[in-house]
């Protein structure tokens, strides 16, 4: 295995970061996890620019451009044979003395990661996945802005320890007012009497990119779609629940705490609509010729 480091591809064993980067210190850092299928990253376009949107929130300066950050995603995933994986693009604040100053810092660390696609089991998309609602609330947009895709997972952590605690495999957050937020690595929606709801970014939540484009799929089906301020009693009672992320796709909700629901219609459609989404857009890509952006024999 091969892992883009800075400027060049290294073998595994040679991907190694120094104790004093700050992404280790201090978990100063930004990063975004993608998905290649077939040969093609989806939604790359997407994923850079709010890379690029994480990094200047915290004042990261990324170290190459977007077409430059295009072509080592390629170059990793060619230089380890993959063409369905799981990567990940890390940018550290970079090595500097002990201090918080992001100017002890000269240069950021860039990572990219590839590894093989490991699917979920097939069980879990047929039966839906238990959710905990944990006692940790969502991080507060004043203080860390869930929207800031940052290496700072300590809140994201805390709620999967309390939910996996109690048997769920994900945990789905407040925020400090109690309303309904997101889950700990994933967007959150439910539907009820036909309307599709999902939390608002400003509840405090990463706008994730698979939530837009399921947004955008759910109305062109003709739902009506709400994302707005949601409380606990709203997902109790709801008809149908399902998280979304770039690796898990839609990934229907078995059970919310004590509320039990049926892997329903809506679900379904919208996974299958996604999927043909990935399907349109990889066949798109390959379409354009065979290029390091996209597909390359
Ligand atoms: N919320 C959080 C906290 C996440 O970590 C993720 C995964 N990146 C998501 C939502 C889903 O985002 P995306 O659809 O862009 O993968």
């Amino acid at each position: 295995m091969y892992v883009y480091l800075n400027d060049r591809l290294v073998p595994r064993s040679e991907a190694v970061v120094s104790v004093f980067d700050h992404g280790f210190l201090y978990g100063d850092g930004v990063y975004e996890t993608m998905r290649c299928y077939d040969g093609v990253v989806f939604m790359l376009d997407e994923h850079l620019r709010r890379l690029a949107r994480s990094a200047s929130m915290i004042r990261i300066n990324l170290p190459a451009d977007s077409d430059s950050l295009k072509l080592m995603v390629y170059e990793t995933l060619q230089a380890n044979k993959l063409r369905d994986a799981y990567i990940r693009l890390t940018v550290s604040r970079g090595y500097g003395p002990i201090g918080l100053d992001p100017e002890l810092c000269p240069s950021p660390t860039l990572v990219i990661m590839a590894e093989a696609m490991k699917q979920y089991p097939a069980a879990l998309y047929e039966n839906g996945i238990r959710v905990a609602i944990p006692s940790v609330r969502r991080n507060l947009r004043e203080a860390l802005n869930p929207e800031i895709k940052s290496l700072n997972f300590l809140n994201n952590i805390l709620a999967k320890i309390e939910a996996a605690q109690g048997g769920a495999y994900e945990a789905v957050m407040l925020n400090a007012s109690g309303a309904l937020t997101e889950g700990s690595i994933s967007n959150l929606f439910f539907s009820k009497g036909g309307v599709l709801c999902t939390p608002s970014i400003e509840c405090g939540i990463l706008d994730g990119i698979t939530r837009g484009i399921v947004l955008e799929l759910a109305v062109k089906e003709g739902l009506t779609v709400k994302a707005g301020e949601f409380g606990r009693e709203d997902i109790y009672s709801a008809e149908e629940v399902f998280l979304t992320n770039t690796t898990m796709e839609v990934m229907p909700v078995s059970g919310v705490d004590d509320a039990r629901y049926a892997v329903g219609g809506i679900t379904r459609l919208l996974h299958k609509a996604y999927r043909q989404e990935v399907k349109a857009y990889v066949e798109h890509m390959k379409a354009q010729g065979p290029s390091i952006w996209g597909y390359d024999e």
